[in-house]
C-alpha cells in the first residue's frame, strides 16, 4: 500500500495490521554529464515499489524526502542541497510522526551516499521515541552481490549507470557517459580534491552501464531488502561473530 493513496478512513482501517514503512530518501544532484539530476530519488523509488509489489498488505510506502545533502557536487548546475542538519532534523520528526500512526518499524530506503551520516543521527531520534529503524543504502549493502553483475561500482559509475537504463533509458545519455581515472586514497574534504574525486560528477566508469546489468542488480537488491524484511519480522537481526 501507498501512504498516499489511502484515504483516512481506509488508513484507519488498515493501520492496525500493518507496522512498516519503506520511507525512500535521496538528493538531487549532478550523476555525470549522462544520467538524471533525479537518480538518486528514481533508484529507492523503483525499490520500494518491487517491494511493495512482494508485500501488499504487509508494507506501506510512505512519500519520498527527495531533497538531500549534497555537498560535493553542489557546485554543478542542477544540484540542489540543504544542509544536513536540516535533512536530518525532517527525517527525524517525519519519523516521530510515523510513529504516532502505529509505524514500528522504518525502514529507509536510501539512495544517496551525502546522506548517511544525518540518516543516522535521525535513525537515533526515532529510535529514541520508541521506534525501529533499518537504515539501507543499496550500492553499500549489497556491493558484493552488485559486484558479481558489474566490474566497478561509482557515483554515476556503472552500477548507477545501469540501473538507471533499466528503469529510464531515454533520460540516459551514454554518448556524454565517461569514466573518472582516479579515485580517492584517502576521505580528504576539500575543495579542490573534490573536483578530482568528482571529475565531470562521476566516480567510476559510467561507459560500462547496460539495461541487463541494471535489471539485474535491481533484482538482487530487492532480493536483498526482501531477505532484510523477513528477518526484520521474524527477529533474526543477528548473525554468528567471528572470533
Ligand atoms: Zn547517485
Amino acid at each position: 500500500m501507498y501512504w498516499e493513496q489511502l484515504t483516512t478512513r481506509r488508513f484507519a482501517e488498515e493501520m492496525p495490521a500493518v507496522h512498516t514503512v519503506l520511507l525512500p530518501t535521496g538528493t538531487v544532484e549532478a550523476h555525470g554529464l549522462h544520467c538524471p539530476l533525479g537518480t538518486d530519488n528514481y533508484h529507492p523509488a523503483a525499490l520500494a515499489s518491487r517491494l511493495e509489489a512482494r508485500h501488499p498488505e504487509r508494507l506501506l510506502v510512505a512519500p519520498a524526502i527527495p531533497y538531500g545533502h549534497s555537498w560535493e557536487l553542489e557546485e554543478w548546475p542542477g544540484t540542489l542541497s540543504i544542509p544536513a542538519e536540516a535533512f536530518q532534523q525532517y527525517v527525524a520528526v517525519v519519523g516521530l510522526s510515523m510513529l504516532r500512526w502505529g509505524m514500528r518499524d522504518i525502514v529507509i530506503i536510501n539512495g544517496h551516499g551525502g546522506n548517511t551520516g544525518a540518516l543516522s543521527h535521525a535513525a537515533e531520534a526515532i529510535a529514541d521515541a520508541g521506534g525501529r529503524v533499518v537504515i539501507t543504502n543499496w550500492w553499500l549493502d549489497f556491493s558484493q552481490e552488485i559486484r558479481t553483475v558489474t566490474g566497478g561500482q561509482g557515483h554515476a559509475g556503472e552500477d548507477e549507470t545501469s540501473v538507471m537504463l533499466a528503469l529510464h533509458p531515454t533520460w540516459v545519455e551514454m554518448d556524454h557517459a565517461v569514466f573518472n581515472p582516479k579515485r580517492p586514497k584517502y576521505r580528504v574534504k576539500d575543495r579542490p580534491h573534490r573536483q578530482v574525486t568528482l571529475r565531470n560528477a562521476v566516480t567510476g566508469d559510467g561507459r560500462a552501464g547496460t539495461s541487463e546489468k541494471g535489471e539485474r542488480i535491481l533484482n538482487l537488491v530487492v532480493d536483498g531488502l526482501d531477505a532484510l524484511l523477513g528477518d526484520l519480522w521474524s527477529g533474526e537481526l543477528f548473525e554468528p561473530a567471528a572470533p
